[in-house]
């Protein structure tokens, strides 16, 4: 999509919003007047987490952060809400407060028995029964709605894949590669892998990957891109700490954070439900 289509885009939703009435208390300075609620809109900041995995205490430390950072306006949800962690009722919950879209994982659809747990290791599955069991009718209700794919903006947003939304994992260039042609936006937000990385598609056809690294912020240009934030609550990266992004409608630009949580207090928690004592350890190393 063209910048200035996407202006207008953006334009019309916003208009779609006053009309509707756009709350005050979330203007900039309160102010009532058209244009700056025009401006405020055109410089939307949304947070992409993925893969909270009902780890409330890395879930609360990247809100915290998110924040501390001066808000967004919408939280983008790339899947997983629940599976492997002490809290999903807690988690789901929590997320519902905000403005938010979330699309489907695999652990949110298996908790729910939408799909079957036989591609689950052991341990995915023994948590999974476990969450089932805790989960309350609103929370069975709100995962069984989750779309599997949602489109904003220029975003196409899933949990796997654009070509397979559940199961398939992006982790390398050639995988990457072939999805590009499965959706239609310029860029993709993924989870699932719970790695933070880019995959880029250049006008040449050329398709390279990067890490995706906090000092750095990822500029929106030309090229198509498939961007995953990492995990929230179970990054696999070889770094304990939280990962979300935050992305910038107005600076065009995508950046990634890592926030130190209570590792400690999840791994507590897990032991007291009798979780599997791999998923407990793994989360002391990021792995
Ligand atoms: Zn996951």
């Amino acid at each position: 999509m063209s910048i200035p289509l996407l202006s207008l885009t953006i334009i019309f939703a916003c208009i779609t919003e006053i009309v509707k009435g756009f709350p005050e208390t979330e203007l900039k300075g309160g102010s009532s007047h058209t244009w700056q609620k025009l401006l405020y809109c055109l410089m939307m900041r949304c947070a992409i987490i993925a893969d909270i995995h009902a780890n409330l205490a890395a879930f609360t430390a990247v809100l915290d952060d998110i924040e501390r950072g001066g808000g967004v306006e919408e939280v983008w949800c790339l899947g997983d809400v629940v599976g492997y962690g002490p809290d999903p009722h807690q988690c789901i919950e929590l997320l519902r407060q905000y403005n938010h879209v979330c699309v489907a994982g695999n652990h949110d659809l298996a908790a729910i028995g939408k799909i079957g747990i036989s591609e689950f290791n052991p341990d995915a599955a023994a948590a999974c029964r476990w969450t089932a069991r805790q989960l309350s009718p609103e929370d069975v209700e709100y995962l069984e709605n989750l779309p599997l794919v949602i489109e904003k903006e220029d975003f196409t947003l899933v949990h796997g894949s654009p070509r397979e939304p559940i199961w398939e994992y992006l982790t390398s260039i050639s995988s990457a590669k072939r999805n590009f042609a499965y959706f239609r936006s310029q860029f993709c937000l993924v989870g699932h892998s719970h790695m933070p990385l880019v995959f880029s598609l250049d006008e040449t056809g050329t398709c390279s990957s990067s890490q995706f690294l906090t000092n750095i912020g990822l500029t929106l240009g030309k090229s198509r891109l498939i961007i995953t934030p990492g995990g929230v609550g179970q990054p696999r990266d070889g770094d304990p700490r939280a990962s979300y992004a935050i992305y910038d409608s107005e600076a065009r630009l995508v950046r990634l954070y890592r926030v130190p949580y209570d590792i400690d207090a999840t791994q507590a928690a897990m032991v007291k439900h009798n979780l599997p004592v791999h998923l407990v350890a793994r989360l002391s190393y990021g792995v």
